[in-house]
């Protein structure tokens, strides 16, 4: 498979190199709208132990909704199905800060990976976890295998005074009492997770053990249970992309996650992990290079999920 992957990313970021006006950096965050919308890299680790790179794949980027997937892993051994109580595992099938769904259904989130939902694993995580920040940094670094990895506060700071909504979000699940923390402590740790920057490289690594079944193959530590890890990659298939989560199933056929920084991680169980970055989003919020990129990927290796 060595030669293959290699040339196939090869020839996917030569063949999109020259996309640009595929969408737009997010601005809504305003020093994520500092970054070029030229940027872009691929990497690809297998859980052989290969590792391949392309591009600008040793420049950092804001992870945002990727966190999602990491404190959601952090939570996972920590609670039992009472969680289900609190958050739900459907698609959301809206947008990934919405609020009309969530008045309808009572504050109860759709999924952890939408904001709301996200908003819930950290207030639990944050009830069950003393020094969270400094926790998820060393669980990241871990998995990452680099000690390299830190919350950028610019980021941070900004997202936590510009976050109308994600505080709305917060307010209204408490006023349906699915929320037990104080709204500001809550989303401003939501925000430092958010903030955490990986290169592509780093990222890839991060996720590989989601394609190892829940080990880490760095150093053979079991990071989530095998139950887990399933279910970890069923969530990420049917709501890793927010309302766009069907159409990147249809096209990736990988259970993938996106952030706002551009970039996209997805896995293929028992074989590789492969993280994509550019930073032009489409209406969905996810990267349009990104989603491309990963079709072909799995189109021309003849290997996904299905
Ligand atoms: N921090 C961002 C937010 O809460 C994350 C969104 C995203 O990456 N889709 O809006």
């Amino acid at each position: 498979m060595a030669n293959a992957v290699e040339n196939i990313i090869k020839t996917i970021y030569e063949n999109y190199l020259p996309m640009e006006g595929a969408g737009k950096v997010a601005d809504y965050i305003p020093p994520l709208a500092k970054v070029s919308p030229h940027k872009y890299a691929i990497s690809v680790c297998t859980v052989e132990g290969e590792k391949f790179n392309i591009g600008d794949y040793t420049e950092k980027f804001s992870i945002q909704s990727i966190s999602k997937v990491l404190t959601f892993s952090l939570l996972a051994p920590l609670v039992g199905e009472e969680l289900w109580q609190s958050v739900g595992k459907e698609p959301s099938g809206s947008p990934f800060n919405s609020l009309v769904q969530l008045e309808y259904e009572k504050g109860i989130p759709r999924n952890p990976f939408i904001n709301a939902g996200a908003l819930v694993i950290t207030d639990k995580l944050l009830e069950k976890v003393p020094n969270l920040n400094e926790r998820l940094l060393l669980y990241v670094r871990e998995l990452a295998g680099s000690a390299d990895i830190d919350f950028n506060k610019e980021v941070a700071d900004s997202e936590y005074a510009t976050g109308e909504r994600n505080k709305a979000l917060a307010h209204l699940m408490k006023s349906f009492g699915n929320f037990n923390g104080k709204v500001s402590h809550v989303f401003r740790t939501y925000c430092n997770h958010c903030s955490i920057e990986m290169n592509t490289a780093q990222l890839a690594q991060s996720f590989l053990f989601l394609a190892n079944g829940g080990i880490n193959p760095l150093n053979g530590e079991r990071v989530v249970s095998t139950r887990d890890t399933k279910r970890i990659n069923a969530l990420m298939l049917t709501c890793g992309l927010y309302d766009e989560s069907g159409d990147f199933a249809y096209k990736v056929g990988m259970p993938g996650k996106s952030g706002v920084g551009g970039g996209i991680v997805a896995v293929i169980p028992g074989r590789l992990s492969i993280a994509v970055w550019s930073p032009e989003l489409n209406r969905y919020g996810n990267s349009t290079r990104g989603i491309a990129t990963l079709a072909d990927f799995t189109t021309e290796l003849g290997i996904s999920v299905f």
